[in-house]
């Protein structure tokens, strides 16, 4: 199946040798669940946010998935195909200490180490092509080092010339997968794979690449970059051709601030307090006002969307002229168009008691140091304030000592949250592993953790990828969901 353009293709300037690791966890939540207790271990199990019949499932089991469940699942509707399912709620210090020490077995291993999400991990070994001979056996040895600290735990692993065919790698075999991924078997494995099998590729760029006339992985390889470049409107094509071609594109670009987004499902109870309602929506706010103000940022997009029993979905689009942080704000747009809605369909309110889902998403940031604050508002000295409060949260580690007037409205529903995609909120603080967004740590028995960093071989000379400014190609809003545990 080697295509006859492969040898031009390959000298691109593209490194072909498969020198990248992607490592990513097996049924991360649920397998973390397992290895706490073992009683779960073998059994179908659906990890929930919260303990509640109308709670979604958010992560599944290998024993749950072949059943057919799968996570964002409603858990009446697994409760259907799997009716002997275990359920347990989201323990994520847990999942964050055993995130820190996966991440400490890959880093024994090779000081290149990127973590993606909480249950994934790219490793560059560009510098130790010439310290190892085989990175199988080093794949090898990684599996068994994290089975040797929790033997319940598996991970597929991918190794690819770039990070995006390494993580193709770790989806090609499941449970405790190794594949590796080379120039003369690359078109092999694209042949038997589907559009959306590619991360990245949903239904929408699927459309848009079967209107052109590419129907599958392989051919989309082999398309050439202008036509890329006009299924996904400039230089987004360029960057498929070269992750198909070997180039990287992914590894060194901070994924995480592409968009963000805080999610809540709703028990049918906390559906008919439309008070409960408003002070979740204030909640998601704040929550992604927390994350704008750790990272400097301001956003100038609002997604707003609400999801109700039947499955029917309201939701809106904000675009911003002057850039927000604040979590009242933010509020404020979003009931700005709730009540052009309700007043211009003569609808009493969006929030009925029939509400699953409340969804709050943010993107197109602006940098804070980019910032052009207007001559006539008082932005300045809001700004300083809002940060301020938040330096004083950290300074005492007690994060509730500083409150905002919104977080008091309902406190009790702003605990911890994990995100699946990010791991920005990870924090090691004198050896314990700490969410530094939180404003209550989940408490987790036990000593807290002390960090060991291990002696790495000394590295071969410095690697040299391209630096390719990125943009957000996959679904929008939906691929990072945050989700509150309580
Ligand atoms: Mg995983």
């Amino acid at each position: 199946m080697k295509h006859r353009d492969d040898y031009f293709r390959n000298s691109m300037g593209a490194k072909t040798e498969p020198l990248v690791m992607f490592l990513d966890m097996n049924c991360y939540f649920a397998s973390c669940e397992q290895q706490r207790h073992p009683e779960l271990r073998g059994k179908p199990v659906g990890v929930l946010t919260y303990d509640s019949p109308n709670a979604a499932v958010i992560a599944a089991s290998k024993e749950a998935k072949i059943f057919g469940v799968k996570s964002g699942m409603s858990l009446s509707d697994c409760r259907m195909l799997c009716p002997e399912m275990i359920t347990t709620v989201t323990h994520p210090a847990w999942y964050r200490i055993i995130h820190v020490d996966v991440m400490n077995i890959m880093r024994s291993y090779c000081d290149d180490v990127i973590p993606k999400s909480i249950d994934e991990a790219v490793a560059n070994f560009y510098s130790y092509r010439l310290v190892y001979n085989d990175l199988t056996e080093v794949a090898r040895q990684i599996k068994a080092d994290i089975k040797k600290k929790y033997d319940y735990l598996t991970c597929s692993i991918g190794i690819a010339p770039n990070s995006f065919l390494a993580k193709v790698g770790t989806g090609l075999q499941k449970v405790d997968g190794l594949v590796v991924i080379t120039p003369d078997n690359i078109d092999d494995y694209l042949a038997k794979m589907k559009l959306t099998d590619l991360p990245g590729i949903a239904t929408r760029n699927e459309r848009r690449l079967l209107l052109t006339g590419i129907r599958t992985p392989l051919e989309m390889r082999h398309a050439s970059a202008a036509l890329l470049r006009k299924v996904f409107g400039g230089v987004v094509g360029d960057y498929w051709h070269r992750r198909l071609n070997f180039g990287e594109v992914d590894m060194y670009n901070k994924v995480e601030n592409r968009t963000m987004s805080a999610t809540r499902t709703m028990s049918s109870q906390q559906s008919r307090d439309r008070q409960q309602l408003e002070s979740m929506l204030i909640s998601l706010c704040t929550r992604l006002e927390q994350r704008m103000v750790k990272g400097g940022l301001f956003c100038k997009e609002i997604y707003f969307g609400i999801r109700y029993r039947d499955g029917s979905k309201w939701e809106t689009t904000i675009k911003l002229a002057d850039p927000v942080q604040d979590a009242m704000e933010l509020r404020s747009y979003i009931y700005e168009r709730i009540t052009d809605f309700e007043q211009s369909r003569g609808l009493k309110t969006v929030f009925t008691d029939k509400v699953t889902n409340l969804n709050v998403g943010i993107q197109s940031f602006v940098k804070n140091t980019v910032m052009q604050y207007s001559l006539f508002d008082n932005r300045i000295k809001k700004d300083t304030v809002r940060k301020v409060m938040y330096q004083i949260k950290d300074h005492f580690e007690q994060k509730d000592i500083v409150r905002k007037g919104s977080e008091l409205f309902n406190p009790h529903v702003m605990k911890d949250a994990i995100g699946f995609g990010s791991v920005r909120d990870m924090l090691v603080k004198n050896g314990e592993v700490k969410n530094k967004h939180l404003l209550e740590e989940d408490a987790l028995p036990g000593e807290p953790r002390k960090i060991v960093i291990k002696k790495k071989p000394p590295p071969a000379p410095p690697p040299e990828y391209e630096e390719v400014d990125h943009e957000y190609t996959g679904p929008e809003y939906d691929d990072v969901p945050m989700i509150e545990a309580q």
